[in-house]
């Protein structure tokens, strides 16, 4: 296992001397990554697992991510941006990496340069890459539902009765995306499904993309040929309310700063908005809502629910989350300067903490800072 400081996010005179100068530090497990890759493939055994990778692998890091998920077998990537999309090339020479942002008139060149695929998400996008970028290979997007971007089921079908622009279009993917996906019972994704069905028996020679990670579990018939799994890959749980069958992939911790004793009455913090109910011991750590640590995990005046893992034990967040720090009670634990407490990982996992502050696993994910000591697992 070797545990490779990223170049950029450790400082030089912290990898000469050893010597910690970060107060938080961030894990991206790579082994663990793999194995959700391959959980995701066992899952959706008849189809080519693709991955979200936009967001620099939501906040984990691109190249080490994308490295890790190719050796893993992965050979579709999906990145929000065109810029990504380069950045993504740099690190992958043969993949193929599909924009979900689609093409805008003038980008032509720069799709074409680093070999990218747009999602054409309107007959107006389509007819100007044809016009541009001759046979290069497109996929076109359709919207079945969710109401973002994507062709219309009408423009869909003008496109398929348009013979000469679909022959002049090389289309390699057909992709549509679901919006309740997370709640399985939801009466939107049988309808999505029902509508995506009969988009793919238009145009049935194009392979089809439809699932995102917890579409995967809605079933086979969600499948296709190439899913596109984002949050599961990288340890979010894909079935809310059940079992997380994914391995954590990312930890962060805040180390301890300071050990102070309050006395009843005493207030932790901005606002004060914390109240020692008894002479308390409170540990002060170094992360705070510059690191992507979300204010509204700041307790109210008493303890709230958001909790961090130190000592072997949970213990609640108390007063405000600041810029550079927040508080903790650690009363009723062993702690000592310099421990690390888990903000969340494998003690408490990332869809919890993010339930604490009202968000989700994603938020929490792209929101990392970068002032952490970043270490990869491989
Ligand atoms: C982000 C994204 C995904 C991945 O979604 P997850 O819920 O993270 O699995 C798939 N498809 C599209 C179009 C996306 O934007």
């Amino acid at each position: 296992m070797g545990d490779r400081p990223q170049k950029g996010f450790l400082s030089v005179e912290n990898l000469l001397t050893n010597v910690d100068l970060h107060s938080a530090h961030v894990t991206v497990d790579l082994v663990a990554l793999k194995a959700n890759y391959k959980t995701l493939s066992l899952a959706a055994p008849s189809t080519h697992v693709g991955v979200a990778i936009k967001g620099e692998a939501y906040g984990l890091g691109l190249a080490p991510c994308a490295k890790a998920l190719w050796a893993a077998g992965c050979r579709h990537f999906f990145v929000a941006r065109p810029l990504e999309g380069a950045d993504l090339r740099s690190v992958l020479a043969d993949a193929n990496i599909y924009v979900l942002d689609g093409f805008y008139l003038g980008q032509a060149e720069f799709y074409l340069r680093h070999n990218l695929i747009p999602a054409l998400a309107s007959l107006k996008e389509a007819e100007a890459w044809k016009a541009h970028a001759g046979l290069m290979a497109c996929a076109i997007h359709c919207d079945t539902g969710i109401h973002r971007l994507g062709f219309t089921t009408g423009e869909f079908a003008q496109l398929c009765a348009n013979a000469e622009l679909l022959k002049s279009l090389n289309i390699k993917l057909l992709i549509s995306h679901l919006a309740c996906s997370d709640e399985a019972d939801h009466p939107l994704n049988m309808q999505q499904l029902k509508a995506f069905q009969n988009l793919r028996s238009m145009l049935t020679h194009v392979p089809a993309s439809f699932a995102n990670s917890s579409g995967i579990y809605l079933g086979s018939q969600f499948h296709y040929d190439i899913v596109r799994a984002g949050v599961a890959l990288y340890g979010g749980n894909p079935l809310p309310g059940k079992t997380n069958p994914m391995k954590t992939v990312v930890t962060l911790e805040a180390k301890v700063m300071q050990l102070r004793e309050v006395l009843a009455g005493q207030t932790i913090g901005y606002s004060a908005t914390w109240e020692a109910p008894r002479n308390s011991r409170i540990a002060i750590l170094g992360a705070g809502y510059r690191d992507g640590v979300p204010r509204k995990l700041s307790s109210s005046r008493h303890d709230g629910p958001a909790q961090v893992f130190l000592g072997g034990k949970r213990c609640p967040i108390v007063g405000r989350v600041s810029m550079d720090m927040m508080a903790c009670d650690v009363t009723d634990v062993v702690v000592k300067v310099g421990d690390m407490a888990e903000i969340f990982g494998p003690n408490l996992s990332v869809d919890e903490a993010a339930g604490f502050a009202g968000t989700i696993s994603y938020e929490l994910l792209t929101h990392l800072g970068n002032r952490y000591a970043r270490r990869y697992v491989e």
